[in-house]
């Protein structure tokens, strides 16, 4: 098949590394495969015509059924850490480089999640069910949406092929894109060889094409740990002010671009809870949401571990994370967080107001966006008699109310330290960066149904909200809405 408009992929991830660092493997074919969704932001990332998914090589191709002319797909090897614990090798047990595309948005990996079984595949069936590539497709663009760097996707495609988890579901392909889906469990596959030749590469490679201006460093493996953990610092930062849980952030889900990558049992914060633990597989909470930012450092480590051989001096490599990692979180946590208050300035006193913000909310358990986007409607001065009336949206999502007016009273005695500006302007600010809509479990478990039973417009409405999760759209009202009753006590596993 021709990609559209002549457009060729070219594999520099296998002309640059050696032939042990992937397998040669092509998808297995699932049976009639159909279109189930594609995202049009992520098809102009490719420069791709979103019309083009109306032919059947190009579904057929985006499914693993074909290949596409003069390219072989590839599984990447790597390791990691799981749940804490070294696992050894894993690798790419269900996922296929189909190759690369240079255009004019960037360099992108076109990679297909599910498309059966590879040397990595271990004892598992190499496949993803429907459900589960329906959430990694909607929460990749949604992220996206947000403004969070994360990995895309490109299309579903799905087939009537039976495939056992919990119950017997159906077969589908989620098609990722990235410009590397290099993991921290890349590079620790090779330290755990003991393969330092191929750790090097491996390191220049990902310099090379990912970090070029770290070539000229003096100590650029060092520099390139610092860049990653700055990367992942704002990542993480942009979880935890948005509420996002990944749920498995074990070193091998974690991208060496700072990506959000591998979406599984993630979730959003609803009730605030900062020991909400979203992934019913994780008992101890390993991964609950308070513990992302120390997890993220932890897997710094990990990888600072791997890389030690190139940067051969524990100092430096310690240094590269902290001064990666500190000002990463901490800078864009604070930032994020005084724009979600409105405030257009930084003051000492900010951390407290922070800190007070998270112990209310931890207290009263609202709704963790609602709640931030009820707080851009309150006027920045209101007359004492006034004031009951004019918090009402905010107020009323507390329980203890006197808690929440005294928190009020020093977030208004905040925002006085700021230049002047009017309600309207504030609000406007505050609007664009507390989103309205995020991926409830329950909003997208509602478009897996519906999908379920053929109909897979309920997962294009979806999309089409959270492309702009800050913009007021009466049309989507139901999806800011509380949730449907259905929808009491959802669970999210690992199965997937
Ligand atoms: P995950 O926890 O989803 O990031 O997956 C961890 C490892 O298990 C990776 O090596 C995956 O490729 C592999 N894996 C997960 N599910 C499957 C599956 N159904 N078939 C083959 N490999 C899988
Ligand atoms: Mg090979
Ligand atoms: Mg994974």
């Amino acid at each position: 098949a021709a990609w559209p408009k002549g457009m060729q992929f070219a594999n520099r991830f296998a002309r640059h590394l050696p032939g042990d660092f992937y397998a040669e493997v092509d998808p297995v074919p699932l049976p009639s495969p159909h279109l189930v969704a594609v995202s049009r932001d992520a098809c102009r990332l490719l420069d791709l015509d979103p019309a083009e998914f109306e032919r059947r090589d190009i579904v057929e191709m985006f499914s693993g059924n074909r290949t596409l002319g003069g390219t072989q797909a590839l599984a990447a090897v790597y390791s990691g850490h799981q749940f804490g614990v070294w696992a050894g090798q894993l690798g790419d047990g269900r996922a296929h480089l189909l190759g690369e595309l240079e255009t004019s948005h960037g360099h992108f990996e076109v990679q297909i999640k599910g498309g059966g079984q590879t040397p990595y595949s271990r004892f598992a069936d190499g496949r993803a069910v429907l459900r589960s590539s329906i959430r990694e497709f909607l929460c990749s663009e949604a992220m996206a949406a947000l403004g969070i760097p994360t990995t895309r996707a490109l299309c579903i495609t799905g087939s009537p092929q039976p495939v056992a988890r919990e119950t017997v579901e159906t077969a589908a392909v989620v098609t990722r894109l990235a410009p590397s889906f290099v993991r921290f469990g890349s590079f620790e596959h090779w330290a755990a060889l003991k393969r330092h030749d191929q750790l090097r590469t491996l390191a220049d490679f990902v310099i090379d094409t990912q970090y070029p201006q770290l070539r000229g460093e003096p100590q650029p493996y060092a520099a390139l740990l610092k860049e990653v953990a700055l990367r992942t610092g704002r990542m993480v930062a942009h979880w935890q002010a948005v509420g996002f849980m990944h749920g498995v952030m074990n070193t091998d889900n974690m991208s060496i671009l700072g990506l959000t990558l591998d979406y599984g049992p993630f979730g959003f914060m609803e009730a605030f809870d900062a020991l909400h633990i979203c992934n019913h597989s994780d008992s101890d909470g390993r991964y609950a949401y308070r513990a992302q930012p120390q997890i993220a450092h932890w897997n710094l480590y990990r990888l600072g571990n791997a890389l030690y051989p190139l940067i051969d001096d524990a100092d430096a490599a310690r240094k590269a994370i902290e001064d990666g990692f500190g000002p990463g979180y901490n800078d864009t946590f604070f930032a994020l967080m005084r724009a979600k208050f409105g405030l257009a300035t930084a003051h000492e006193s900010d951390d407290r107001l922070i800190r007070d913000w998270f112990q209310l909310l931890q207290d009263n358990h609202p709704d963790f966006t609602t709640v931030h986007r009820a707080l851009a409607q309150l006027p920045a001065e209101v007359a004492e008699a006034d004031r009951s009336g004019a918090d009402a949206p905010l107020r009323d999502q507390f329980i203890d109310r006197d808690a929440c007016d005294r928190w009020l009273a020093q977030w208004r005695a905040r925002l006085a330290l700021d230049p002047p500006r009017t309600d309207a302007d504030r609000r406007a600010a505050m609007n664009a960066v507390n989103p309205k809509y995020v991926l409830r479990n329950w909003i997208a478990e509602g478009a897996i149904r519906a999908a379920r039973d053929g109909d897979f417009s309920e997962i294009a409405d979806v999309l089409r909200c959270l492309r702009h999760p800050f913009d007021e759209q009466p049309e989507f009202e139901r999806y800011a809405a509380p949730p449907p009753d259905w929808a009491n006590g959802l669970a999210v596993s690992c199965s997937s």
